[in-house]
């Protein structure tokens, strides 16, 4: 296999010491929260794709492709950073065709490695192809020392690269077969779209950890993680691809087929939690309604004598207010973010104190000075970001700060892409509720129950994956996999988390 496309002009690495996207000097990366977009059937379909990541960037910030094919021979652009710095309008043009899958890779380390950005695009026996994947292989590392103990040569270091040498191992009858060969000894999450230039392949893992729906535009067929990506290029919502599913797309419409055994569905709450837009629906439900119960099961678990109700920004804001209408507090928007941060902010050599934060929040005094508050967010992961938010609440004059956590404790990584830091780095993998109050320095803090978190998705509880929360990982998971290199993932969410 080679990798005849073009890939070129990747911006400099984004920003030194933090602000959108936080480059760290670490390695590489397995691949982890993702965004994928396709499209079959569209004179314009590189610019579809472009607009379909706009709005998918939430769900990756460190690099951006498009691979699009004509005739079946795939054009290629991928670059590190954001979509709209990847593609300038002249990088667009040479993507040609009326087919064509895009991806937005999530900012975590080795910000300018290209060789792991995605669609991952090669040559081999039977022409070419591109994979855009989002989830994580639990197996990838297994898999990927077995293929190099027989001469396979990886390009990348993600784990999305295993299922374009088991493509390209299969005899398959067809593409759609040598997909399905391939999907069936992977193991662990996966929302992919791959293409050969003539055909889509659109699959679930049949747990369906992660997202992908189905669009229409005119005589269009589209792809996507969310459906705030149909909405931007008015597409029509077709519907969710199922968990275990593989969809065949062609210019003529979807085949769809089920080749994996039947299994229980345990789709990721942290996408309700915190990784997907509000405005989409994921699931069967809308994310923006899941994240208001979210807040509203809290006012009831955990009330507190206060004078206003405050989100951290902005991934917060539907769980608070739906505590604020619980509880029947006013909601405040005590703290304001600042959306116009460049890459190109200076920072003062001596340093001020949790720069990373204030460059993007600062308390409004008048709203916070005085009051007795529940701050609500959505999640507490490593603890860095927290303590910080709450001692500028503290200096702004704030009387009380009650802390209100919109999903229970995260005890344990993800290993199905979601980017969580191994284990001893959780702290509540080590510290009681107690301990953890004591270090944020709040009056009270509580975390929203399972069960509330559960039912406040709407669905069928059992359909869930809780491996965060609970330790009950539903894959085999090796037991190296905290410590083996190409499985840990780590980032600093006191800086990452200002993406939204
Ligand atoms: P931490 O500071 O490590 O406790 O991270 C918690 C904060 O980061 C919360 O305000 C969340 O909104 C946000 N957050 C949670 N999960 C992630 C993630 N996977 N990537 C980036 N930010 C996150």
């Amino acid at each position: 296999m080679t990798h005849p496309y073009s890939e070129e002009d990747a911006p400099a690495d984004p920003c030194p010491f933090g602000g959108p996207h936080f480059a760290f000097p670490d390695d590489d990366h397995p691949g982890e929260e993702c965004g994928v977009f396709g499209v079959v059937n569209h004179p314009e379909a590189a610019k579809l794709i472009y607009l379909g990541l706009y709005a998918l960037q939430h769900r990756g910030q460190e690099g951006a492709g498009i691979v699009c094919g004509l005739k079946g021979k795939l054009s290629a652009h991928r670059g590190v950073g954001l979509v709209a710095d990847v593609f300038r309008p002249h990088k667009l043009d040479r993507v040609a065709g009326d087919i064509g899958i895009g991806h937005v890779r999530y900012s975590t380390f080795g910000s300018s490695n290209l060789r792991n950005v995605q669609p991952l695009v090669v040559d081999y026996a039977r022409g070419n192809m591109a994979v855009a994947h989002n989830g994580n292989l639990t197996n990838a590392a297994f898999l990927r020392e077995e293929l190099e103990q027989i001469g396979a040569i990886f390009q990348s270091t993600t784990d999305s690269e295993v299922i374009i040498h088991l493509i390209s191992r299969s005899r398959g009858a067809s593409f759609t077969d040598s997909v399905i060969d391939a999907l069936r000894q992977v193991v662990g999450a996966y929302s992919v779209a791959i293409t050969n230039g003539d055909v889509i392949v659109a699959a679930r893992d049949p747990l369906g950890f992660r997202p992908l729906w189905l669009g229409r535009l005119n005589n269009a067929f589209i792809v996507a993680s969310e459906t705030c990506a149909l909405d931007i290029i008015d597409a029509e919502w077709i519907r969710e691809v199922e968990p275990g599913e593989v969809v065949t797309i062609d210019r003529d419409g979807l085949h769809s087929v089920r080749p994996f055994k039947p299994a229980v569905p345990k789709q990721c709450l942290f996408e309700f939690v915190y990784v997907a837009r509000p405005d989409s629906y994921i699931f069967g439900q809308g994310v923006d309604e899941v994240r208001k119960n979210m807040g509203r099961e809290l006012a009831r678990q955990a009330p507190a004598d206060a004078d206003i109700v405050m989100a951290v920004p902005d991934s917060s804001n539907p769980a608070a207010l739906g505590y604020a209408h619980e509880s029947g507090l006013p909601f405040e928007v005590g703290f304001i973010r600042n959306h116009y941060v460049g890459r190109t902010f200076i920072e003062p050599e001596q340093g001020i104190r949790d720069f990373g934060v204030k460059i993007k929040l600062n308390p409004s005094r008048s709203a916070v000075a005085g009051k007795r508050i529940i701050l609500v967010d959505d999640s507490i992961v490593r603890g860095t970001t927290a303590p910080k938010i709450i001692k500028m609440l503290r200096r702004a004059g704030a009387r009380s700060v009650h802390f209100r956590v919109a999903s229970p404790r995260i005890i344990n990584s993800c290993h199905y892409g979601i980017d969580t830091p191994n284990r001893e780095k959780l702290i509540a993998h080590k510290s009681s509720v107690e301990e953890i109050r004591k270090f944020l320095d709040v009056d009270s803090l509580e975390y929203l129950e399972l069960s509330a978190l559960l039912r406040a998705t709407g669905g069928n509880p059992d359909h869930f994956c809780t491996a965060c929360f609970t330790s009950n990982y539903p894959t085999p998971v090796p037991e190296d996999y905290e410590t083996k290199p190409n499985n840990h993932r780590h980032v600093d969410h006191s800086t990452a988390q200002f993406e939204r």
